[in-house]
């Protein structure tokens, strides 16, 4: 097969912006615990408890939430690296969660994924040009030479040069190998990229430069981007529309610029009122959240925020609120969404 740098073989065409790309329905999982001598299953963690959206080719979906809340859990089991519970994950008519073996090694070279930290990712002993080129070879695709153009088509694509191909993981700063880890999932020409809290680990200076560089790929490469982050802003700068998730389920999904203007579920009230603002002059009036968040092992009944939700009223406390269009394209699962 003959492969040519990516940035020939690539059209920069914005694909279509209305088709779905991905479609995520009623996505579960559970991570058993298990107890007693039998080791049996004895409860659940509901890392994930039904969890719906799409993501419209070429448009970024922002994931936020609290530590815990399943964003991760999300992002990986849409990619298969861990198995979905129950729920479907359809990708160009495909169900990922009952796809073959065959299937699913197809599917994977277009849906790639970029970790927080690209140094656990990256292989220390491994030249970067290898670690690179491993989607390729285990694809079988390319002769060895094609292969390293490729690599140092992409390695440019990032900011990097051919100068790097030899060297180890550690030779780079923190900015450099997220780079690396971008080109890892940029060099099997992906669709789609699960992008899990790629700028967390880096030094704020550095994270713009990531964020823009993500950007532009996306403008230049049609990409579609699931943009997990615990970070408001970071997810601001980044995100189409955003997905604002809380002990395993979604609770608000709109766009962006609707819901940081108009907020309507009171966790992401409180989460919005602690975004620093760029003039200290100017005063917010800051939401403190009650508690921690509740085990997934058992949450709370009803309403699974009302023991931290300041507008909780007595129908919170046993009856689930649906998760529904209050407004054109703005979803919120609360009673007294406004
Ligand atoms: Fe708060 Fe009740 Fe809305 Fe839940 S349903 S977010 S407890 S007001």
């Amino acid at each position: 097969m003959t492969v040519a740098p990516i940035n020939e073989t690539q059209p920069r065409v914005q694909p279509a912006p209305a088709e779905d790309l991905l479609q995520v329905r009623d996505l579960k999982k559970y991570f058993p615990i298990k107890g007693g001598l039998l080791r049996r299953t004895v409860a659940d963690v509901k890392a994930l408890d039904g969890v719906s959206f799409t993501i419209k080719r070429g448009e970024t979906l922002g994931l936020v939430g609290e530590s815990g809340c399943g964003k991760t859990t999300t992002g990986r089991t849409i990619l298969r690296l861990i198995e979905a519970t129950s729920g479907e994950v359809i990708y160009n008519d495909q169900n990922v969660l009952t796809a073959s073996r065959r299937e699913m090694r197809e599917m994977r070279r277009d849906m790639q994924i970029v970790f927080q930290d690209p140094y656990a990712s990256l292989n220390p002993r491994i030249q970067v040009g290898e670690s690179i080129a491993e989607g390729l070879r285990i694809h079988g695709i390319g002769t060895a030479k094609e292969r390293r153009d490729r690599v140092v088509a992409v390695l440019e694509r990032v900011g990097m040069n051919a100068s790097h191909l030899r060297r180890f993981p550690h030779e780079f700063s923190g900015g450099q190998r997220q780079r690396i880890g971008i080109a890892r999932a940029l060099v099997m020409e992906p669709k789609l990229i699960v992008c899990d809290e790629p700028v967390s680990a880096l030094d704020v200076s550095i994270q713009a430069q990531v964020l823009n560089l993500l950007k532009d790929l996306q403008d230049d490469l049609g990409l579609t981007y699931l943009f997990i982050a615990h970070n408001l802003s970071v997810v601001e700068h980044i995100s189409n529309r955003v997905g604002v998730m809380y002990l395993g389920r979604m609770v608000e999904l709109t766009s962006r610029d609707e819901l940081f203007s108009h907020p309507m579920h009171p966790y992401t009230q409180a989460l919005m009122s602690a975004i620093p603002l760029p003039d200290p002059t100017v005063k917010r009036e800051r939401i403190i959240l009650q508690g921690d968040v509740p085990s997934p092992v058992n949450p709370p009944s009803g309403c699974r925020f009302h023991p931290r939700c300041w507008k909780a009223q007595e129908i919170c406390q046993h009856e689930d609120p649906v998760f529904e269009q209050k407004k054109p394209d703005h979803w919120v699962a609360c009673h007294f969404a406004e």
